[in-house]
């Protein structure tokens, strides 16, 4: 099979008649052998129904059902696990964008090799507003920084092509589909490129992702995603180190304490309360905070051991 194409959607029963045909439409031109996966998030509206009308005349189409909403990241985990595709789309069900991007898509895995394409919303004044379009901005610009891939400008694009190794080697949960590019990364698909592709007005429906809180998250979840993909096989190098750094710290301020006690009282000039001594202060946090991380990269160190991904590498042949 030469395509999947896969489709979270919550709550969008107006867009998908239209949207599946133009897909069927730009597939058969094409002439690709392809499955559509409609994933249904728990939507509450007619949303499945209308997959099941669909499916009916249209043996291609695939659906899952979700008895809740989960969200993006779960919806497309279980499309990539089921998808058969040499190359693997993912595109919003919005008709935010457009299916006739599929072909030069393809093209760029098959052909230039490239392990995962991101479109890129070029056009995007229509539609969004400001206090989306700035954010969004300033968190691709993180992302970049972060990430290391410098070459994308737009993460969140729904509009994806994958080769298949990739999706069924990367675990996308929580809301991390904003960084399945950094995802791939760090299971070691490097060859990561962007497209700019059409991108349209939401036609039906209100966008599902509102409010600043998600700029939030997103910078939470880089942050985990970073830290997981620097030292989340060895927390003991980063805690360890900053907590015996901090310890040590503490230790040369209490010898300072207590030779310059000593010296007073030998001295027999008036001696200070130790309790009145800045580096009394230093002392006690610097080494409180010491133990404290010392220990804390200890745990992660004990609960990474634990963990049954501990020995889960990547390898990409064997012979
Ligand atoms: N979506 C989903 N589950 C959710 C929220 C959204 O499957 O909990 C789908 C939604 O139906 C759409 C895609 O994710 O197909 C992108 O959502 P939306 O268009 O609302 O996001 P935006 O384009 O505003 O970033
Ligand atoms: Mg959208």
């Amino acid at each position: 099979m030469d395509i999947s194409v896969i489709i979270p959607l919550f709550n969008e029963e107006e867009s998908l008649p239209e949207l599946h045909a133009w897909i069927k439409r730009v597939m058969d031109e094409n002439g690709f052998s392809y499955e559509i996966i409609f994933v249904n998030d728990g939507s509450t509206d007619r949303s499945w129904n209308v997959i099941e009308d669909i499916r009916k005349e249209n043996p291609e189409v695939k659906g899952i059902k979700f008895r809740r909403n989960y969200g993006k990241s779960p919806a497309l985990y279980c499309g990539f696990e089921r998808a058969e595709g040499d190359v693997v789309i993912t595109m919003d069900a919005d008709l935010q964008d457009s299916p006739d991007e599929i072909p030069e898509l393809r093209r760029m895995i098959v052909e230039d090799g490239f392990d995962l394409v991101s479109g890129f919303k070029m056009n995007r004044k229509q539609g969004d507003p400001l206090s989306k379009t700035i954010p969004t901005k300033l968190f691709n610009a993180t992302a970049r920084a972060v990430s290391g891939i410098h070459n994308l400008h737009d993460f969140n694009c729904g509009l994806k092509a994958y080769r298949r190794e990739v999706v069924k080697n990367i675990e996308v949960y929580g809301e991390m589909h904003r960084y399945i590019p950094y995802l791939a990364k760090n299971a070691g698909f490097t060859r990561i490129g962007e497209k700019p592709v059409h991108h349209q007005a939401r036609k039906f429906g209100k966008s599902k992702f509102m409010g600043w809180n998600r700029f939030v998250n997103g910078y939470l979840d880089l942050l985990s995603l970073w830290f997981l993909d620097s030292f989340g096989l060895k927390p003991m190098h980063v805690f360890g180190f900053i907590g015996t750094l901090m310890f040590m710290f503490g230790f040369l301020a209490t010898m300072m304490v207590g030779v310059n006690k000593i010296y007073c009282l030998a001295t027999g000039i008036p001696a200070r309360l130790v309790t009145d001594n800045p580096y009394f202060y230093i002392a006690l946090t610097m080494m409180i905070l010491g133990t404290q991380l010392f220990v804390a990269g200890f745990l992660g160190e004990l609960i990474s051991r634990n963990s049954t991904e501990r020995n889960k590498y990547q390898i990409e042949k064997e012979i």
